[in-house]
């Protein structure tokens, strides 16, 4: 081969591989804008296993957890394969990290897993009462109550007192 070719190759292959790069980088970029899709109702799963706290769990695994100091016993779920997994700390996440009389029961998370996290977003939950599970939904006046509320964030009774003010009643 020629100087003169080789030199042309070269610039050639050089010149290839930057438009693949910026193609790369332009792909990138158009994928963060477009963000990722926010998690879907129909794509909730439910998590078998035990409330615990956290700290205290990762003590008995060798962590220097300082439970009392900063975490305070934040409660996340033992799952039956042992996993440990943690919930975000949002309205109805924040009801199962805090409430203690979760603490040790058997539960049922139904909620929603991300790539590569051990975090679960809890969106409610099932208690075990003699053999069955009891679920739980979440009403933002009232809390977590026993029952089902269709997807909404509110029991059947503070969805009444809402339709009322609608009303002007
Ligand atoms: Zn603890
Ligand atoms: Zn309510």
């Amino acid at each position: 081969m020629k100087l003169g070719t080789i030199m042309v190759a070269l610039v050639a292959a050089v010149f290839v591989g930057s438009a693949l790069s910026a193609f790369a980088e332009d792909k990138a970029k158009a994928e963060a804008k477009k963000g990722v899709a926010k998690r879907l109702y129909k794509d909730r799963q439910e998590f078998v296993g035990t409330i615990v706290c956290v700290g205290c769990e990762l003590e008995k695994r060798g962590a220097h957890a300082q439970c009392t100091l900063h975490a305070k016993h934040a409660q996340g779920l033992l799952a039956r394969d042992g996993t440990l997994w943690t919930f975000i700390d949002n309205t109805r996440g924040h009801h199962l990290i805090k409430q203690k009389k979760l603490l040790g029961k058997p539960i049922k998370v139904v909620g929603w897993k991300f790539p590569k996290t051990q975090y679960i977003e809890a969106w409610s939950y099932y208690v075990k009462k003699g053999d069955k599970w009891v679920h739980w939904d979440y009403c933002k006046i009232c809390g977590f109550e026993p029952g089902e509320f269709k997807g909404t964030d509110k029991c059947p009774g503070c969805a009444e007192d809402g339709e009322d003010e609608e009303e002007g009643k």
